[in-house]
């Protein structure tokens, strides 16, 4: 096997060069300007089910799914035709509507492990509010999180660990006051020793420990059942409330997330992404009792101009409302099981050095022989050999995320052949990367 003619890129090309002259880097959010893989970004003009468009005209079956959201595909026409029906009323009030408590009710009938909710606009402000709220209710400051677990640019969460341990985290980015980085704990995943290292350490003082239950920012680090409910157990031994931050794996594992599928109980849980159904949202929810202390009822601010937007909500409410379907997640998991047991089955007869992680229909592709659970088992050498993968798989018209640290998403509308044709695309490129 060789390696496929690279597409044109030219229009794609131009757009970028235009767009450097107005945004840092050329885009409104890092990871799109194509930095860890080959060529320039592509700009994307189109997308309708499993397939989108550049501004060359090059069409790609896509994983990404705008990094989640779109469990239904591209332009789902279901949730096109609600969103244009709430459009004719107008776009926004910054009033409470019906649609709120439409969505709400959605939400809270079917997921018991919340009982009250909050809308916000992104997964960012989802998690930045649940922290606030986890402090306002303990009246503690410091929080725990997990090396390689990612929650948005909230600036207390922006922090990685430093060496040991127990660490108290090093920002890992510019801007954030050293003290507020004092204020995050960092441990790695699946290590209890750590944890507890850290509950004696800071006694009566952690606020909350916030991890997403699927770990799905850097690799997919696919936690033990036990390690999640051991953690359960020690938060509520020290009154610290766990937050899960369930982003990505709300309504993606499940229609009740991690914690369903788990069948775990944290204190507050955050979503994003598919809640919104492309649009943007996120939102917040925990017992009506911690609930209670969010502004207006309670002494923990947070609001938004455009929270519970009226277009969002119907989006979303269009969206959750397919996924309730009967068998919805089973196919679509069955899907993603037989997609992924295929690739694994051909590396594994070849000999290659690559693993395919999956739960539900999150899939991630790893240049490694181990069974990684924390951040600190990648390689990064690892990752040119993604760098090569990624061309090769552009280059036959299959579109992941442009990093080896994300993991690429299944959805509803990627058919039989969608797939079969994915498959022959990455076995071709997995021979010309362990070609080389
Ligand atoms: N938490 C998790 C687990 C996420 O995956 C993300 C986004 N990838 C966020 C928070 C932040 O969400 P947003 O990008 O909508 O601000």
């Amino acid at each position: 096997t060789t390696g496929k003619p690279d597409i044109s890129r030219e229009k794609s090309a131009e757009l970028y060069e235009k767009a450097k002259l107005y945004f840092p880097g050329g885009v409104n959010s890092p990871v799109r300007a194509f930095k860890s893989v080959y060529g320039t970004p592509l700009f994307i003009q189109k997308g309708d089910g499993s397939q989108i468009w550049d501004a060359d005209g090059n069409q790609f079956v896509d994983y990404c799914c705008s990094w989640g959201p779109l469990i239904l595909g591209h332009n789902n026409a279901k949730v096109r035709e609600k969103v244009i029906e709430v459009m004719q009323n107008g776009m926004s009030f910054g009033a409470p509507t019906a649609l709120e408590n439409e969505l709400a009710e959605l939400i809270l009938k079917h997921n018991k492990y919340i009982e009250k909710i909050r809308f916000v606009s992104s997964g960012t402000e989802a998690v930045m509010s649940a922290i606030r709220l986890a402090r306002g209710y303990t009246k503690r400051n410091k929080i725990l999180k997990f090396e390689g677990c990612y929650h948005g640019h909230v600036d207390a969460l922006l922090v990685k660990a430093g060496s040991g341990l127990v660490t108290f985290g090093e920002t890992s980015s510019a801007g954030i006051p050293k003290a507020f980085a004092d204020e995050t704990i960092v441990v790695s995943l699946n290590d209890k020793e750590a944890l507890l290292k850290a509950f004696e350490d800071f006694k009566d003082q952690i606020a909350a420990v916030i991890i997403e239950p699927v770990p799905a920012n850097n690799g997919l680090l696919l936690q033990h059942k036990e390690f999640l409910q051991y953690l359960r157990n020690v938060c509520t031994q020290n009154g610290t409330l766990l937050i899960f931050d369930e982003v990505i794996s709300g309504f993606r594992v499940g229609f009740e997330g991690a914690a369903g599928y788990y069948q775990i109980k944290p204190d507050i849980i955050t979503y994003g992404k598919i809640i919104g159904g492309g649009m943007p949202v996120g939102a917040y929810g925990s017992s009506a009792e911690v609930m209670s202390n969010i502004s207006p009822e309670g002494p923990v601010y947070q609001a938004g101009t455009l929270s519970g937007n009226p277009v969002a909500m119907a989006a979303g409410i269009a969206q959750l409302t397919e996924l309730l379907r009967l068998g919805f997640y089973r196919d679509l998991n069955n899907k993603t099981e037989e997609f992924t047991e295929a690739v694994q089955r051909f590396a594994t007869a070849r000999n290659y050095k690559f693993k395919v992680f999956t739960i539900g229909s999150i899939f991630w592709f790893a240049f490694t022989d181990k069974d990684i659970r924390k951040a600190e088992d990648i390689d990064p050498a690892s990752m040119e050999k993604f760098k090569k993968l990624h061309r090769e798989l552009i280059n036959r018209g299959v579109y992941l995320g442009p990093s080896g640290y994300e993991v690429g998403f299944i959805s509803a509308a990627h058919t039989k052949i969608d797939l079969e044709k994915t498959k022959r695309a990455i076995f071709d490129s997995l021979d010309v990367v362990f070609r080389d």
